[in-house]
């Protein structure tokens, strides 16, 4: 093959400018390492960002879906309704709280879950639904919103691929009572680890920043007293735990939004790309969202057409790695997980589409910066690997 590619083209890398590396040294220097002027910065951009009155950051994505399900008042014996088609973590978070997560199969072409079958799975036992736009694209997300207007449940967003996305003009993650972003580096901002919780409901914003810091009691917007000042250092008021955001990550995450119009522009051009440079390309179906909505890109995964095989596909990810070229399966169902096979007896064939989709999807490399050459290795390699496939099915 002649255009192998010389370099490794990772599936994902942060853009990281000198602006991140000046804030976090600042912050470094500056002797204030947690609870600090970063923290409290970061959530006012997001806040605005979104058009929320408050946000709440947290140590993880994972964090922030847990307390948002706590403050919420969910717990054991209670429902909620849930994608199997997402990062196990959308799941996980449910059964922390001791409640069940009530997965519904998702539609073929947004790969989020049926809004029909979120209604059909709604009991008396459900206590929310908890959406996740899948690979970024909000389609659905204002039916959810209904839905659970309808039956008067919260919506939770697990908007933790989709910062800077926006349906109907309507940014991702107020949609819901609450949203919740991750900052993983492989997100469209990083803070290293890092998640933030967007909502419009003062109660729930105070009862997360008292879960994220121990349990103690919140003074004002954000603020809580240090013990030396106030003497209530060590008092506690619910079960809380250490789900704080360091002032280090906070700094990275404030350069990060400062940047994000550039940094999402950014992630469009390659998308751009990746679309022009597909569209001869036969056998894969590629991401479609509606024309009413903006992405901001989390991920570039495609999917082989139906007749492709899981084993064709897993080969076809193992020949683009052994070309240099990062590819994962984005995602294994969840209910398919060896933990949730051994804990719930699910089995193959409880939600066909997830499945049948998830045996077939692939994530190609995708970051801001990726050239024009980078993709054309990408999807050439891309065509040999699937030609490969339909050779040795022939023979
Ligand atoms: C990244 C992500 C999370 C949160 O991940 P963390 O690693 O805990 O920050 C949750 N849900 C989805 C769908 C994600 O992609």
């Amino acid at each position: 093959m002649s255009a192998m590619p010389h370099h490794e083209i990772p599936l994902s890398k942060p853009d990281i400018s000198d602006h991140e590396e000046e804030l976090v040294l600042r912050t470094l220097r500056s002797d204030r390492l947690s609870i600090g002027p970063m923290v409290d910065r970061f959530e006012s951009l997001v806040a605005e960002r979104v058009g929320v009155k408050h946000a709440v950051a947290c140590s993880s994505g994972t964090a922030g879906l847990h307390m948002t399900l706590l403050a919420l008042g969910i717990g054991p014996g209670d429902e909620v309704v849930t994608t199997p088609f997402s990062f196990i973590a959308s799941s996980n978070v449910i059964l922390y709280t001791g409640a069940i997560p009530v997965f519904v199969d998702i539609c073929p072409k947004s790969l989020n879950a049926d809004p029909a079958q979120i209604e059909a799975a709604i009991t008396d036992k459900t206590k929310a639904i908890l959406a996740v736009e899948a690979f970024g694209n909000p389609e659905h997300m204002d039916t959810y919103a209904r839905i659970a207007a309808k039956h008067e449940i919260p919506l939770i967003e697990d908007c933790c691929e989709a910062l800077g996305t926006t349906l109907g003009g309507k940014q991702c993650g107020s949609f819901g009572r609450a949203g919740v972003f991750g900052f993983y580096p492989n997100k469209q901002i990083t803070t290293g680890e890092g998640g933030m919780i967007v909502t419009d409901d003062d109660r729930l914003a105070d009862t997360a920043r008292s879960l994220r810091n121990h349990g103690r009691a919140v003074q004002g917007r954000g603020a809580v007293s240090q013990g030396s000042t106030g003497g209530s250092w060590l008092h506690h008021e619910r079960l809380g735990f250490n789900y704080r955001m360091p002032e280090l990550s906070a700094a990275l995450g404030v350069a990060q939004m400062e940047r994000l119009d550039q940094i999402i522009a950014s992630r469009r051009a390659v998308a751009e790309m990746y679309i022009e440079r597909m569209a001869g390309v036969t056998d894969l179906v590629l991401p479609s969202p509606t024309d009413d909505t903006f992405m901001s890109w989390f991920v570039y995964v495609v999917r082989l057409s139906t007749g492709y095989t899981r084993e064709e596909r897993d080969r076809i990810i193992q020949g683009l790695r052994m070309h240099d070229v990062g590819s994962s399966d984005y995602f294994p169902c969840i209910h398919l997980q060896p933990f949730y096979q051994n804990a719930f007896g699910f089995h193959q064939g409880a939600f066909p589409i997830a499945e049948s989709v998830s045996a077939r999807t692939l994530a190609l490399p995708f970051f801001s910066g990726m050239t024009k050459r980078d993709v054309d290795i990408v999807v050439q390699t891309l065509e040999v690997m699937i030609s490969r496939e339909n050779l040795s099915r022939r023979a």
